[in-house]
């Protein structure tokens, strides 16, 4: 019962691409820096590849604040604003939220705006089920995220932390409160009924790109 009012807002979360747009384009093969003017409006910009041609993309700050604080959850914890960003020495980023701060590697960073992206332009169908979420992708890949040590581990073979199915699983759990795939699951455990044992939901979810 649970699992069917959630998933409706998870594929309202989906469908929200105004509130979490793409303003990279489709061709994207990689992204080279992320970073903010030295002037006084700092405004955000993306340094990406799109095969052989290198391009320079600015965008809203708010738009920024509120990606890294989906990246913040993934790698870290859940906060409710980001306060302040910094460029480190070396590429990275150094976010600050009310109580605490975090450094971001320049290729975490990186990984984390490329697959943002690549989640924004597939469709995937996200299926919550009793022990893990299924993530599949438009050419009918199929990924597992579970949780070990309490933690999400997603099955493709992408090491970092950022994958486009964990951020795709994020930004589909955020609304609900949730940032991984683990502490949605466990609370969901908790109230199990019978409805649940063996039953799966799924969802196709369409993100158009712009
Ligand atoms: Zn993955």
């Amino acid at each position: 019962m649970h699992f069917i009012e959630d998933m409706s807002a998870i594929a309202t979360a989906l469908h929200s691409n105004s509130t979490l747009p793409t303003f990279l384009p489709q061709g994207l093969t990689k992204v080279e820096r992320v970073g903010m003017t030295r002037n006084a409006s700092r405004t955000p910009y993306v340094v990406y590849w799109v095969g052989e041609r290198r391009c320079c993309t600015f965008f809203k700050r708010q738009l920024f604040f509120k990606l890294l604080k989906v990246l913040v959850a993934i790698a870290h914890t859940t906060i409710n604003t980001v306060k302040c960003v910094e460029t480190t020495e070396w590429g990275g980023l150094k976010i600050k939220a009310a109580t605490a701060a975090w450094i971001l590697a320049r290729a975490q960073v990186n990984k984390f705006f490329y697959s943002y992206h690549q989640v924004i332009f597939e469709q995937v169908t996200l299926s919550l089920q009793s022990e893990h979420a299924m993530i599949s992708d438009r050419s009918g890949r199929n990924y597992m995220i579970t949780s070990h040590n309490n933690h999400d581990t997603c099955s493709c073979p992408d090491l970092y932390d950022s994958c486009s199915h964990r951020i795709a699983a994020t930004l589909a759990l955020l609304p609900l409160g949730f940032t991984t795939v683990t502490a949605y699951l466990a609370s969901k455990n908790k109230n199990k009924t019978s409805v649940l044992e063996g039953n799966c939901i799924n969802r196709t979810t369409a993100i158009a790109a712009r």
